[in-house]
């Protein structure tokens, strides 16, 4: 039988119809994707995986995001919001071990002691590893002014995924309202890169009434966008959100699981020297998820570094890894799993997208700055 996806890959015509082929692709024609998009990601970014000691420092949200587990209308959560001694501490940590960078995220609030503890910890952060840890916020929509502050203050990337590209499928993943505007999440993407930071968004997939044109559309949105890095991985269901009544609609958990790598093979394609990260949600899936998802095309892992006691009430969905789990996140536990995948931890370096700097003249100026 005529192999279509070598034909795709041959041709580069990466239109919806072809997108969504090879996003179908199973068996050998998926298996060259996943060689193609292999020999994509050793092309331009070697064999090294980057770390981002990713540190879930509150639960607290004032939103409402019909798929989260910590929405605010979730009464069944312990809520908790670490000290700052506590970050500082799982930064000093990161910073030890040579992770090279961390992520700070949380739900989204948006008042000014919030914003501002922000501001004083990045400063407190760049301090203490001597500017030397690099470090992407992920704490929601904000104002320009308040990315500015954060972005002066030392945070150079930022991930907020848009979820969805699709507006109406947003529309019903959302409640509908002024704090979930499709409309400002884009707006705060466009303000987060026209502050010069490397920006980062993705979505999820296997989501309720989501289409494969949908998510071809999602491929073709954050091509257009011109990222910079990409997080993207399975939805997964929650019992006490609202979406969990369409359970029984859902593909299973591991064609969830499958879409999502061949969604990062197809990227990979699309947007080669981008930074693209393998999802902690693939790891509640599948315990190898995120070495597989590195096999064929990310470069970027985040081990969570958040004080055991908090990490089980980050719930955002099913199965999320606990820190009664094995710490698969160990030093040793990681670098071994990555060995088993061909690659190896970029130790002590930030690892940023080479896109970030060929995007922007700035951003080369940028990185000579933030590295002296
Ligand atoms: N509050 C910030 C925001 O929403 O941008 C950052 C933290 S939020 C918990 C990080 C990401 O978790 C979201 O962007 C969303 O894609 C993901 N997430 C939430 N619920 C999920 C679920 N049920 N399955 C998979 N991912 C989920
Ligand atoms: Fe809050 Fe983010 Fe969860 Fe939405 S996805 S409810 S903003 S933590």
């Amino acid at each position: 039988m005529k192999n279509k996806v070598k034909d795709i890959l041959k041709s580069r015509k990466f239109d919806v119809e072809n997108l969504i082929y090879l996003l179908k692709s199973e068996g050998d024609e998926m298996n060259e994707l996943f060689r193609e998009s292999a020999r994509i990601k050793h092309q331009y970014s070697g064999n090294r995986v980057y770390y981002r000691g990713l540190i879930e420092f509150s639960n607290i949200c004032d939103k409402n995001c019909f798929y989260c587990g910590i929405r605010r209308a979730n009464k069944n959560v312990e809520r908790y919001n670490l000290a700052d001694r506590e970050i500082l501490d799982a930064a000093q940590y990161a910073f030890d071990n040579n992770y090279g960078s961390i992520v700070l995220q949380s739900g989204e609030l948006s008042n000014v002691r919030f914003t501002s503890r922000i501001t004083s910890l990045l400063k407190e952060i760049k301090k203490l590893s001597d500017k030397k840890l690099g470090i992407t916020l992920s704490v929601g929509e904000q104002t320009e002014e308040v990315y500015r502050e954060w972005y002066e203050a030392g945070a150079h990337r930022y991930l907020l995924r848009i979820e969805a590209s699709n507006p109406s499928l947003y529309k019903r993943l959302h409640p509908d309202d002024e704090l979930h505007s499709y409309n400002n999440r884009l707006d705060c993407l466009n303000l987060l890169q026209k502050i010069g930071y490397q920006t980062g968004t993705g979505v999820m997939i296997g989501l309720p009434f989501q289409t494969y044109e949908d998510l071809a559309g999602d491929l073709l949105f954050m091509h257009d966008f011109d990222i910079d890095m990409v997080g993207m991985g399975p939805y997964i269901e929650h019992a006490n959100t609202p979406l969990i009544k369409y359970q029984s609609e859902l593909l299973p958990l591991e064609a969830r699981f499958e879409l999502s790598l061949k969604m990062i093979a197809v990227f990979r394609l699309l947007m080669k020297d981008i930074n693209i990260a393998a999802s902690t949600a693939l790891q509640a899936i599948d315990p190898m998820g995120r070495e597989k998802a590195v096999k064929i095309g990310a470069n970027v892992i985040m081990p969570n570094i958040t004080p055991g006691i908090y990490r089980d009430s980050y719930n955002l969905y099913e199965n999320k890894p606990l820190s009664t789990d094995a710490n698969d996140d160990c030093i040793e536990c990681l670098e071994a799993r990555l060995k088993m995948v061909g690659a190896e931890p970029g130790y002590g370096e930030w690892g940023d997208a080479q896109h970030y700097y060929r995007r922007t003249a700035k951003g080369k100026r940028q990185k000579t700055k933030l590295k002296r």
